[in-house]
């Protein structure tokens, strides 16, 4: 028994107490809270399977809640995104089970009301500059509001007033009433209402005035009966507030629990300094390959699968860190080493003609689709005279143990034949433009009666099937590993070399069959699938990562 509570985690810990205990009568509700002012990024996931994880795991429940109570940053078309991404990662809800914290703006106006009628809220009319003067410090008590003791009529009539949009934004605001002296910022009278004459994505014009986080969230928690609040460790020093609220309105007893999060090295995460990369075209968009957002990696090729066991293994824990990507790059390849179809494209083509193989012959070698998978079976690669190889798989003065082709030097072509390099090509400046190869007829990959052993293997496409396409090769977005030190100077961090695109390279004609989200491991040069600016006359693909680690710090 003791062993098994040590590999929980400390919310399962926690989960399994109040179980235990009967609190919330042995329910679990989680919620995971969005706001929709950007597309999701690879932190929200850890979110999303800590939140969904958590209940399912016990039989409960979780629902989607959007906090939407921002009108100027939030929008329709993040609302979507982040539904889509979601799905994407395999996490489902009912409709009842997906909500709007705007849908309670009328629930939160009136429990404000109550605060108020408590004399436990009240309306300041001084500008938020004046507000942060007079909050003090740490060290310091901060100083009343000269409206800190309005008679509570009064504060009634103007909070109506300020609903009713008699007031310009910014003219008033309604504080709770808590303790300016506080030795937690947060409870020194902190403001629970602005005015906004703002347009919302879903409630249009109906309010002029919003909710602050620390208002709503709580209390929209309570008002969904939320057993476990789950946020990241900065909301620590919000909890007191929470509690306070929930406890004055005496309404359902949520609890707030802090744990890391996710941070990851060579790249920025926050909504806001990822919207700037796209609104300053510094990457093609939220899902722009190169982006740790949730549409990012899945244009780029991650499987959903890799992206939940990525979560799973960093686990959940209360102490801020920094993940290495390579983990990330680790939990692709591992997924995808199971499930892609093998495939042969030559990214850096060098062309060699086989003297001795007849001219006009093609014969289709059967290539086996995915040796971990005996059930991916095998398909068929035409073969001829003339292919491409790469051409770093020849050196002209090869070094010692370079196991592939160099002057009279003897390599496999990967399900085909042995050939021999003869004689090679160069241009005017001194490239090599060409090699002369001759095969060994009966040494068919198979067949091979040949009785000649090579050590090297390497992969070909036919000069006359193969197809001309696109691929772009990734790197790091940032050349600066934590970025949380840096703050908005992140962008002088651009990796410059964080997208190559190599627009000749030739694919084996089985890929011109390719389809979005099918992922393909190119034999040799990593996992890679289709882009979506592909067409049918321009093919696209992404590397999603290579085979092996080739990150150099
Ligand atoms: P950002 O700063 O990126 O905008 P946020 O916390 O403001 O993040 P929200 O939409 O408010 O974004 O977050 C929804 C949920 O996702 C919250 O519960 C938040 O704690 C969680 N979350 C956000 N970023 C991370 C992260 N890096 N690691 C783990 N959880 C995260
Ligand atoms: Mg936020």
């Amino acid at each position: 028994m003791e062993e098994e509570k040590k590999s929980l985690n400390f919310l399962e810990q926690i989960v399994e107490e109040d179980l235990a205990s009967g609190k919330h009568g042995g329910r679990v509700l989680t919620r995971f809270p969005p706001e929709p002012n950007g597309y999701l990024h690879i932190g929200h996931a850890k979110s999303i399977c800590l939140n969904f994880g958590l209940a399912a795991k016990y039989g409960g429940q979780t629902n989607l809640r959007f906090d939407d109570t921002n009108p100027e940053k939030e929008e329709t078309e993040y609302v979507e995104s982040i539904k889509a991404d979601v799905k994407w990662l395999g996490f489902n809800w009912t409709n009842d089970q997906e909500l709007y914290a705007s849908d309670y703006f009328e629930t939160l106006y009136q429990f404000a009301v109550e605060l108020i009628k408590k004399g436990l809220a009240y309306v300041d009319d001084q500008p938020a500059d004046m507000i942060a003067a007079q909050k003090g410090n740490p060290n310091f008590a901060g100083e009343d509001s000269p409206y800190r003791y309005r008679p509570i009529a009064e504060n009634v009539d103007l909070f109506a007033r300020m609903r009713a949009g008699e007031f310009p934004d910014g003219a008033k605001v309604l504080r709770a009433k808590i303790d300016m002296a506080h030795p937690n910022m947060h409870m020194r009278d902190p403001l629970m209402y602005r005015i906004k004459h703002a347009h919302h994505h879903r409630t249009g014009d109906a309010w002029c005035i919003y909710p602050m986080y620390d208002f709503a969230h709580g209390q929209s928690d309570s008002y969904e009966e939320i057993t476990h609040s789950i946020c990241t460790l900065e909301f620590d020093v919000h909890r007191p507030l929470y509690d306070w609220f929930i406890e004055k309105l005496n309404i359902f007893p949520s609890q707030q629990y802090e744990f890391a999060r996710l941070n990851l090295t060579n790249t920025v995460m926050s909504k806001r300094r990822l919207l700037q990369l796209v609104q300053e075209g510094l990457v093609s968009g939220w899902d722009d390959p190169r982006m740790p957002t949730i549409s990012g990696l899945r244009r780029r090729g991650f499987t959903p699968a890799s992206v939940r066991n990525f979560c799973e293994k960093i686990g959940i824990g209360k102490r801020e860190n920094l993940i290495d990507v390579s983990v990330l790059d680790f939990c692709v390849r591992e997924d995808l080493n199971k499930t892609a179809t093998r495939v042969m494209a030559v990214l850096d083509p060098l062309k060699v003609v086989i003297t001795n193989y007849p001219e006009g012959k093609t014969e289709e070698l059967s290539i086996e689709n995915n040796p971990e998978d005996t059930e991916s079976g095998s398909r068929l690669v035409p073969f001829s005279r003339e292919i491409y190889i790469e051409r770093d798989d020849f050196m002209e003065e090869p070094m010692k143990k370079f196991f592939r082709l160099g002057p009279g030097l003897m390599v496999r072509l990967k399900g085909a034949y042995i050939i021999k390099c003869d004689d090679f090509v160069k241009d005017e400046f001194g490239n090599i433009t060409e090699l002369h190869c001759s095969y060994i007829e009966n040494s068919r990959s198979g067949e091979d009666t040949s009785g000649v052993s090579v050590k090297g293997v390497i992969h070909w496409v036919s000069v006359a099937h193969a197809h001309k396409a696109e691929v772009r090769l990734y790197d790091r977005l940032l050349i600066l590993e934590d970025a949380s030190q840096v703050g908005d100077d992140f962008k002088k961090f651009l990796n410059p070399d964080s997208l190559t695109v190599l627009s000749e390279v030739f694919i084996e004609p089985s890929l011109k069959e390719a389809k979005i989200g099918t992922n393909y491991q190119f034999m040799r040069k990593g996992y890679f699938c289709l882009d979506t600016d592909s067409t049918p006359e321009n093919l696209v693909f992404n590397r999603t990562v290579g085979l092996k680690d080739s990150f150099k710090k």
